[in-house]
C-alpha cells in the first residue's frame, strides 16, 4: 500500500509542523475553553450544544457525543474524506514539504504527466463529439442533455485506427502506458478505442485515470474499459464517485449500479449519488472507500439471474466489513430492466420507491440462505443453521453480528453456540480507580513528554500491561514524540490503536501541575509492585522446589530493599 511508502519520520515531522487547532479552525470555527482546549459543535454528528473538543497540547480531537477522535491526519480523513496518503499529501502541501518516497523515487511526478495527457485526450474526444452528428443523435436518443454530457466530460472516439496515435504522436510511450494504444504483433500500435462514446473515469481527486467506451453502432464488445495501468486499478476505482462528491456534500446513501450509462441516467433524472464498478465485481476496497463518505450503501441489480448471482457475490464481500454504524441494502429491478432503462421509463419517484423498499442485508441474507435449505423439517433446519453460521462468523464482532445470530435462532428455532469471545466480552466492566499501570499508561499517552522525566530506563516487570508501557517509552524516545496525536500515529491500523485512542480521551481531572508527580508516583508504585511480585514468586518456589544459593541471595536483597 501507498501508506508503507511514506517514511514514518516524515509523518512525524509533518505532525510536528501542523497545529491541529489551526487545521480544524479553518474548517470548523473553534471557541476557546481554556488555555489549551477548544470546542465546537461536532462536524461529525448533529448537535445543538458543543461536545467536540480539540486539545492543543495533545494535538488530538475528540467528540463526547459520537466518539469521533484522532490526530490531524484523522481529521482530514474524516472531514475532508481523504484517504491516508491523500491526507499526508494535503498536510505536506500546507506545511510546504515534499513527500520523500521510501523507494521508487519521484514516481508521483510521472503520474502527473499521465493525468495531464489523459486530460488532453478527453478534450480531444469532446471536440470529436461536437463534430459527430451520429454520436450527438445517439445521446439525444438516450435522453441525455448537453449539460449532463458536459458534467461527465463525455466524448466520442471516431472510427479509425490511428486518431489518438497521430494526434499525440510525441507522447507515444505514455499513450502505451495509459492503455490508450494496443501493440500489434509487428511492433506497431493502434488506437484502443474506435467508434465509441467515451466516458472519462476520474479518481477521487478529479484526475482522469482511464476511459470507458460504449460502442456507437453494432459491434463487440459493447463496453470497453482502459486496462489496468499504474494509475488505474479497477478494484479501487468507482465511476461517478468524484461527480457524486462534487454534487452532494452530505451523502445519506450511495447507490452502486453496474455501468456508466446507469450512473449518468440516474444523474440526469436527479439521483446524484450513484456510482458504478468498472467491469469488475464490487470489492471490499470499494465498500470501505464508500463507507468513508456515507453510512448507507444500496446495491442495485438487474432482475434477472445474472443480477441475482451478482447480488450474492456482493453479499459475501459485504459481510466481513459490516460495521454496526452502517447499512447495506439490496434492490432488484424488474426483469429485463437496468437503472438506465427503468428510470427513463418510470421516472425518479418510482426509482426512489424501489430504494425505500429494498431488502435489508439481513432480509436478503436469510432469503438467500433459505433457498438452499428446506425449513420444514429438522435436517433442513440444521443445514440452514450450518450454512448461515459459516457466513455470520465472518461478520465483525458487535451488535449487528449478535442481532443476526438472534435472528438465525428465531428462524431455525434452535439454540446455537455463539462465538466464545462474545461471552467474555459480555462481562460487565468493573468501574474502579485505575490501577497504577493503567494510570501510568494513560498519563503517558496524554503527555508523551513525561517519558523524559524518568532518569533511568525501567526494568521489565511481571505486571500485565507493563510490556506495553515499556514499548510506549521506547517509541516516544526513539521518535522524539511530543504529543498524543503524534504518538497514536505510530500505531495506525494496529491492534493497540483503539486502546491508545480510548486512554487518550479520558478526562482524568488531575490538574496540569500535578500530572508529573502523579505519573512518577505511579511508576514508583509499579516498581515496588514488581518487587513484591518477584518476592512472592520466589517464596512460592522456595516452598515447593527450594531455591538456589543465588536465588536465596536475590530474595534476601529484595526483601532488604523493601524496608
Ligand atoms: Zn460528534
Amino acid at each position: 500500500m501507498a501508506t508503507d511508502r511514506i517514511p514514518r519520520e516524515f509523518i512525524q515531522t509533518l505532525l510536528n509542523r501542523t497545529d491541529i487547532v489551526d487545521l480544524i479552525d479553518g474548517r470548523v470555527p473553534l471557541r476557546k475553553k481554556s488555555s489549551n482546549n477548544y470546542f465546537a459543535c461536532c462536524p461529525f454528528h448533529q448537535e445543538k450544544s458543543p461536545s467536540f473538543s480539540v486539545s492543543q497540547n495533545k494535538q488530538f480531537y475528540h467528540c463526547f457525543g459520537c466518539g469521533a477522535h484522532g490526530n490531524a491526519i484523522d481529521f482530514l480523513i474524516q472531514y475532508d474524506r481523504l484517504s491516508f496518503p491523500e491526507a499526508i499529501e494535503a498536510l505536506a502541501k500546507e506545511a510546504g514539504l515534499a513527500i520523500p518516497q521510501k523507494s521508487q523515487t519521484a514516481k508521483t511526478s510521472s503520474h502527473e504527466d499521465l493525468y495531464a495527457l489523459l486530460e488532453k485526450i478527453a478534450k480531444f474526444y469532446q471536440n470529436a463529439l461536437r463534430q459527430s452528428d451520429p454520436a450527438i443523435q445517439y445521446l439525444k436518443k438516450r435522453g441525455l442533455s448537453g449539460s449532463i454530457a458536459k458534467q461527465f466530460g463525455m466524448g466520442y472516439a471516431a472510427p479509425g485506427w490511428d486518431r489518438i496515435l497521430n494526434a499525440f504522436m510525441k507522447e507515444k510511450a505514455k499513450l502505451s502506458t495509459t492503455g490508450m494504444l494496443i501493440k500489434k504483433d509487428d511492433g506497431g500500435f493502434y488506437d484502443r478505442f474506435r467508434d465509441r462514446i467515451m466516458f472519462p473515469i476520474k479518481n477521487r481527486r478529479g484526475h482522469i485515470i482511464g476511459f470507458g467506451g460504449r460502442i456507437l453502432n453494432q459491434g463487440e464488445p459493447k463496453y470497453l474499459n482502459s486496462p489496468e495501468t499504474p494509475i488505474f486499478q479497477k478494484g479501487h476505482e468507482l465511476y461517478g464517485l468524484y461527480e457524486t462528491l462534487q454534487t452532494e456534500r452530505e451523502l445519506k446513501r450511495i447507490i452502486i449500479v453496474e455501468g456508466y450509462m446507469d450512473v449518468i441516467a440516474l444523474f440526469q433524472h436527479g439521483i446524484t449519488h450513484a456510482v458504478a464498478t468498472l467491469g469488475t465485481a464490487t470489492t471490499a476496497h470499494h465498500l470501505t472507500c464508500l463507507f468513508r463518505h456515507t453510512t448507507e450503501i444500496i446495491f442495485c441489480f438487474d432482475g434477472d439471474n445474472a443480477g441475482r448471482s451478482a447480488a450474492e457475490r456482493a453479499l459475501h464481500v459485504t459481510l466481513p466489513i459490516m460495521r454496526d454504524d452502517v447499512q447495506v441494502r439490496f434492490m432488484f429491478l424488474p426483469e429485463n430492466e437496468d437503472p438506465d432503462s427503468f428510470i427513463r421509463k418510470e421516472g425518479k419517484k418510482a426509482f426512489e420507491e424501489r430504494i425505500d423498499t429494498a431488502a435489508t442485508l439481513s432480509q436478503f441474507f436469510f432469503q438467500t440462505i433459505g433457498t438452499e435449505a428446506d425449513l420444514s423439517h429438522i435436517d433442513g433446519r440444521a443445514r440452514f443453521v450450518k450454512l448461515a453460521k459459516a457466513h455470520l462468523d465472518k461478520l465483525p464482532e458487535g451488535i449487528f453480528q449478535q442481532m443476526m445470530f438472534d435472528e438465525l435462532m428465531k428462524k431455525a428455532r434452535v439454540d446455537i453456540k455463539k462465538p466464545a469471545s462474545e461471552k467474555i466480552r459480555a462481562k460487565p466492566m468493573k468501574r474502579r480507580t485505575p490501577s497504577n499501570i493503567r494510570l501510568a499508561i494513560m498519563l503517558l499517552i496524554q503527555n508523551p513528554r513525561l517519558a523524559l522525566q524518568l532518569d533511568a530506563p525501567l526494568a521489565h516487570a511481571d505486571i500485565p500491561g507493563f510490556a506495553f508501557l515499556l514499548q510506549l517509552l521506547t517509541v516516544i524516545k526513539e521518535h522524539h514524540i511530543e504529543t498524543t496525536g503524534a504518538l497514536i500515529e505510530q500505531w495506525r491500523d494496529q491492534k493497540e490503536e483503539k486502546l491508545i485512542a480510548k486512554l487518550a480521551q479520558i478526562e482524568h481531572m488531575i490538574p496540569e501541575t500535578g500530572i508529573q508527580n502523579e505519573f512518577l508516583g505511579a511508576i514508583t508504585r509499579l516498581k515496588s509492585q514488581s518487587i513484591k511480585v518477584t518476592i512472592d514468586k520466589l517464596l512460592a518456589k522456595a516452598a515447593i522446589h527450594g531455591l538456589s544459593v543465588e536465588e536465596k541471595q536475590y530474595l534476601n536483597d529484595l526483601i532488604q530493599g523493601q524496608k
